[in-house]
């Protein structure tokens, strides 16, 4: 099954919000993960199951890296604020190169997340 995780930055949390609810009845198909307070903001907005790792800053972002170091995800939505500096910046380009090192798709803009959700549609 088609296996995706969810994360995004505190300003970009709406947008991501919308974009998951626009897409909710794709999504519902999928197994899906998110971060600590994307997750909870998810799950009060959608119907959605969604899996919560640890918070952004508490170590959640790493704990999804190491699920792509597993092989067990297909995707990544994650919607950074390229504006604000984040505490947590080392994990953070941890997670970004784990997905290179994997070759697993990554999309950090609701432009690339799109075709990042239209690809795995098209995978099915
Ligand atoms: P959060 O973490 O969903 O717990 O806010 C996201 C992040 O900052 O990486």
């Amino acid at each position: 099954m088609t296996r995706l995780a969810l994360i995004a930055h505190d300003e970009k949390k709406p947008e991501l919000i919308e974009f998951v609810q626009a897409h909710e009845s794709q999504l519902l198909e999928y197994d899906l993960i998110a971060t600590g307070t994307t997750g909870k903001r998810l799950l009060e907005a959608t119907e959605l199951d969604i899996e919560r790792m640890e918070s952004g800053p508490l170590g959640g972002d790493l704990m999804i890296g190491g699920q792509v170091a597993e092989g067990r995800l297909d995707g990544i939505v994650f919607l950074r604020d390229p504006l604000t500096a984040q505490p947590h910046e080392p994990d953070i380009s941890a997670l970004l190169r784990i997905c290179d090192v994997h070759d697993t798709a990554l999309a950090t803009n609701l432009e690339t997340a799109e075709y990042l959700l239209e690809g795995v549609d098209a995978r099915e």
